[in-house]
């Protein structure tokens, strides 16, 4: 956080001693709630309850512990002080400000001033952090920064630059900061990078990255978050490592984000070299890096690691038990992934909303009916969870999936909530599995006029239609086609790049090798009795260039070229950021056998792992 702790204090009364020290110095810098309650305790047994001194250390202790105190709590402390003054004020206000109830601070400030407490260059910043993105207060309070003459505090100035920044009003951040250029700290620096980074405005973060006259963990943060919030993923991975070779330490958030763009990548390697810059500078594995090393290894194809992460860890909290959860229920591990959450439930913790997303994703992927029925009603009876669109998702998927289209219809029309267009996706998907060609119709037009631009409709109502053979209709949808398609690719990592192929692609420096090795596979694959599947590529292309032979996909020039360069005995992992066609997912399950090689597609929503001819998503995707 960007607020230093007050290390002055504006009456410096001693405090009664006990042997010859103050009560509040047995704290630790950063005290915990626990550690808090003791103090508090020993400060009655010592007669200070109400001393205004003695409260007012204890509200800067709760500002500044480990875990927030409930508001009922420190409200308690503050009203206990007969006449607070601008300490006691100020801490209080940074404890609402960190609270569940943040829009108190504004009437403390007030009473403040009506009772003619004054202001000081702590309150300010404190209160703009109380009010978040709060425009109109915001603006009013800069009004009486300058009124009351705290308009050139350097404190004060960063806290305007940091709301201006989070409220993303680059205009007035940037006025505050070009105005008094004398009055800037690298604070003001970094709120200012920030504010950009949270735009994702990457020139600008980058100019004043090389510009600022100095530059710590938090400037390398931000710029790091702008490329993030940018997409830059790879750039953004590119800076963590000279940051990890020449720059300062990087802290908890810096690891984080960049475990995400590694994990938003898919590519292992990457997250693989940020885990061992970790174990290189020696930096602590907090529960946060933790949970997104888990996340990043399950992304990322790996789920043997994230397994390994989890364990090792002596303390975890709810995100990181979901992390675990939600992996294996990616990868298909339903079995582990349930016994995981009955683990998680003897424990006594209490499970949110993610971690039911994880568990019905677990019982969908493994088709158990009966448990994800279960599960469902325990969330929202038991747990007095509010499903949302994803825990709809994934129950809709598991009884469409089990041939239960009327039920997940029946489910759909309870819902409190207007079905989303992956909802009824899932839908037009059963309907086709199950051949109900009517329903199918019906609810892919009703698609189409939701989310006119999204292809995947058109091409799964066409695939209906087709099915019923009715090419009159196939010809009608397909006309309607736009031309909003998102182009298909797919992504392999070898020797320390990251190639990318789109279908049809011949820019790769080894495209003629390339086109060798298809040639090979096909030989192959047609001795051992593959036939291309024409009906699919006739009428049911999924999401890849439909003009494009089906054995140009990219997945499959990335799977020609990972044959190439990765070593027999490792696994290929690929990234596609579409859904995987039929035809490719044959071809795929076909080589792993002929050639005797693991494979490890990641698609636009789920693994697959192919070994020995067949796939973990048990051919359902
Ligand atoms: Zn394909
Ligand atoms: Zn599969």
């Amino acid at each position: 956080m960007f607020l230093p702790c007050p290390t002055h204090e504006d009456q410096p009364r001693r405090l009664p001693s006990v042997a010859g020290r103050a009560p509040l110095s047995f704290l630790p810098s950063i005290p915990s709630p626990r550690q808090i309650l003791q103090a508090h305790a020993l400060l009655i047994l010592l007669g200070l309850a109400r001393s205004r001194s003695a409260m007012g250390h204890l509200l800067a202790a709760c500002a500044i512990s480990s875990f927030p105190l409930p508001t009922s709590y420190t409200r308690a402390i503050f009203n206990q002080i007969e006449i607070p003054n601008v300490f006691a004020c100020n801490n209080f206000i940074r404890c609402l400000a960190r609270s569940a109830a943040p829009a108190e601070a504004a009437a403390v400030y007030r009473r403040m001033r009506r009772q003619g407490v004054p202001t000081n260059n702590y309150t300010f910043p404190f209160l703009l952090h109380s009010f978040l993105e709060d425009l109109p207060a915001g603006s009013q309070l800069h009004a009486h920064i300058f009124k009351l003459g705290h308009h050139g505090d350097v404190f004060v100035r960063n806290g305007l630059v940091h709301f201006y920044g989070l409220c993303r009003l680059m205009s007035c951040a940037r006025k505050v900061f070009d105005e008094m250029p004398q009055r800037r700290d690298l604070v003001t620096w970094n709120a200012f990078i920030a504010g950009y980074a949270r735009l994702g405005q990457v020139g600008a973060c980058e100019k004043l990255f090389w510009e600022m006259p100095q530059r710590d963990a938090v400037s390398w943060s931000a710029l790091i978050m702008g490329l993030v919030q940018a997409g830059s993923m790879e750039k953004a991975l590119a800076v963590f490592g000279e940051m990890a070779a020449h720059g300062p330490l990087p802290n908890e958030a810096t690891i984080v984000t960049v475990l995400s763009a590694a994990a938003q990548l898919g590519l292992l390697e990457r997250g693989r070299a940020v885990h061992a810059a970790v174990q290189a500078l020696n930096l602590p594995v907090s529960v946060n890096v933790a949970t997104a090393l888990i996340d990043m290894y399950a992304k990322c194809g790996c789920i043997s690691s994230s397994r390994a992460v989890f364990e090792g860890m002596p303390q975890r909290d709810v995100f990181l038990w979901n992390a675990m959860i939600c992996g294996l229920a990616a990868h298909g591990l339903a079995g582990e992934a349930l016994q995981l959450f009955e683990r998680f439930m003897d424990l006594g913790l209490a499970p949110n909303s993610i971690t039911f997303v994880g568990v019905l994703n677990a019982c969908s992927r493994a088709g158990l009916v009966e448990e994800g029925r279960r599960q469902f009603s325990a969330m929202t009876e038991l747990h007095k969870i509010e499903p949302e669109m994803e825990h709809y998702g994934c129950l809709v998927d598991l009884l469409a999936r089990a041939g239960l289209v009327q039920e997940a219809l029946e489910l759909v029309s309870r819902m409190d909530k207007a079905p989303d267009p992956v909802l009824w996706g899932t839908l037009l998907g059963a309907c086709k599995t199950h051949k109900l060609f009517d329903l199918g119709a019906q609810i892919g037009n009703r698609l189409i006029d939701l989310e006119p631009s999204h292809d995947g409709h058109f091409v799964l109502l066409s695939g209906v239609y087709a099915m019923a053979g009715r090419w009159e209709e196939v010809r009608r949808v397909r006309q309607q086609m736009g031309a909003g398609k998102v182009a298909g690719w797919s992504a392999i990592e070898a020797e320390g790049k990251v190639h990318r192929f789109v279908a049809g692609d011949r820019e790769h420096e080894r495209w003629a090798e390339i086109q060798e090795k298809l040639g090979e596979m096909e030989r192959r694959l047609m001795e051992a009795g593959y036939r291309p599947d024409v009906a699919g590529v006739l009428h049911d292309i999924a999401e890849e260039e439909k003009e494009m032979a089906v054995r140009e996909h990219s997945e499959r020039l990335a799977m020609a070229f990972g044959m190439m360069v990765v070593e027999e005995g490792r696994a290929i992992r690929i990234v596609k950021n579409l859904r995987v066609c039929g035809d490719c997912h044959d071809v795929t399950k076909m080589v792993s056998a002929v050639f005797r090689r693991e494979i490890i597609v990641r698609d636009g929503s789920r693994f697959h792992h192919f070994n020995a001819g067949s796939c973990s998503c048990g051919d359902f995707w």
